[in-house]
């Protein structure tokens, strides 16, 4: 049986000390081992940035790709072998800036993908400039008079670009986000886990403090997750005095992987490709 300490490599994590990145790899690794799964049956799929580096010392299969180009990256790995559970993790530059587009495509299909975005509200890596999520004022290298655009709001977008679990976790909250990638894991279809994950070294409004004086469980507050206007409302409330965190919106729905007849029944790396006549494939398309 797989312990914590088992997912790790031997290499050690190069993100500064108390930053909340570690808070996320131990929910994380915690939910592969709460989820009983087999390390090998895992990818983590990464674009770039301080959380993409997450599978370098994750032991775990991983693929780390361009920045903001992971979730291209991720289908592929997903749709080659549907045994396999695939976890997206990035930042929300990766994600939300760079791999918008991907992220809104990703979701319209429901593929069975779990993605991690580890939200810091700045661009980490790259010293801390302006990221998407940024709030309103806030002053960086990049915007040394303050944002003037208003932050893009990842949940509203899921919501209504086809997500089907859509949930905000706090990075540090270890058993509630624990419990919100195992459920994101565990559904069938696109779930988004987006993280509130205090950068220390460069965001200094976005704390673990500034989070803990505000956050709130849906689950404490008669939320109907079942309901898309209700999540809608829940996912555009103001950060001024709270900060809604849990499960926003969850439906069943059928997969893109469902309605493609050739991989519903076997993994496509599991068929025998050798009785397949390429020219009658051809033929299909033409
Ligand atoms: Fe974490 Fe920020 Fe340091 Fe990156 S720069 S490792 S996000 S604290």
């Amino acid at each position: 049986m797989t312990e914590l300490k088992d997912l790790n490599t031997c290499v050690n994590s190069n993100w500064c000390p108390g930053c909340g990145n570690f808070g996320v790899w131990t929910a994380l690794r915690q939910a592969i081992v709460d989820l009983k799964l087999d390390p090998k049956n895992v990818v983590l799929a990464s674009g770039i940035g301080c959380s993409s580096q997450i599978n370098q010392w994750t032991k775990t299969y991983g693929f780390q790709s361009l920045h903001g180009r992971v979730l291209p990256a991720a289908t592929g790995i997903r749709l080659a072998n549907t045994d396999l559970k695939v976890v997206v993790v990035g930042g929300d530059g990766d994600g939300y800036g760079i791999g918008m587009g991907h992220f809104i495509h990703a979701m319209r299909r429901n593929l069975d993908l779990t993605y991690i975005v580890t939200d810091n509200q700045v661009y980490g890596l790259t010293q801390g400039q302006t990221s998407p999520t940024s709030l309103k004022g806030y002053k960086s290298k990049s915007t040394p008079f303050g944002v003037i655009e208003e932050p893009a709001n990842p949940l509203e977008l899921a919501i209504s670009a086809g997500a089907t679990y859509i949930a905000r976790g706090f990075a540090g909250d270890l058993p509630h986000l624990t419990k919100l990638i195992e459920e994101g894991m565990s559904h069938k279809g696109f779930a988004l886990i987006d993280v509130l994950q205090p950068c220390i070294t460069f965001n200094k409004i976005n704390t673990f403090q500034y989070f803990r004086d505000r956050c709130y469980k849906l689950e404490d507050s008669a939320h109907d997750f079942s309901d898309k206007c209700a999540a809608l409302t829940r996912a555009s409330e103001k950060w001024d005095e709270k900060i809604p965190t849990g499960l926003f919106y969850r439906r069943e729905k059928p997969t893109y992987e469902d309605g493609e007849d050739v991989i519903r029944d076997k993994a496509l790396v599991k068929q025998e490709l050798g009785n397949i006549s390429i020219n009658r494939v051809y033929k299909r398309f033409m």
